[in-house]
């Protein structure tokens, strides 16, 4: 079980240290933004949709290890996913960060993978709203919702 810590220690450092998809898009058809008011990370997200299937996800920003770990892993991720995938990959990272029975979260991380790296959070309330802070956004982004996307 160490052994996973530390392995999901390293993912998070690495991620976190090099972000992937850190650029910004200019044929993206849903920019948003999304700020954590509690850590002051920020985050603008590009996403290139096209009848349904996320042809591209990138992402610019500034903020603490895990909101950059996770935005980094979540593009990585969610990249040639559908809209209702990656929906559904949403709905599972919340429930990692909030899920308290064991089977239950045993089975959310074997289906999340890498991006199960950001389970350790819920140790941390604070953290919890760094972690989500791209999953939010993307979600504003993906159904157009109009208003500002906050943690708070
Ligand atoms: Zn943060």
């Amino acid at each position: 079980m160490s052994d996973l810590r530390d392995l999901y220690q390293q993912l998070i450092i690495d991620h976190s240290r090099n972000p992937r998809n850190f650029r910004e898009s200019n044929h993206a058809n849903h920019i948003k933004e999304g700020y954590n008011p509690l850590c002051g990370d920020k985050i603008t997200l590009y996403v290139d949709e096209e009848h349904g299937l996320i042809k591209d996800i990138c992402f610019r920003g500034v903020g603490c290890a895990i909101s950059t770990a996770s935005a980094s892993l979540m593009t990585e991720a969610l990249k040639g996913k559908t809209v209702e995938e990656a929906l559904q990959i949403f709905q599972d990272f919340q429930r990692l960060v909030t899920e308290s029975d064991y089977d239950k979260l045993e089975e959310i991380k074997s289906r999340l993978g890498k991006l199960a790296a950001l389970a350790g959070v819920v140790e941390f309330p604070m953290r919890v709203k760094c972690a989500t802070l791209a999953w939010h956004t993307l979600k504003a982004a993906l159904t157009n919702d109009q208003e500002k996307v906050t943690t708070e």
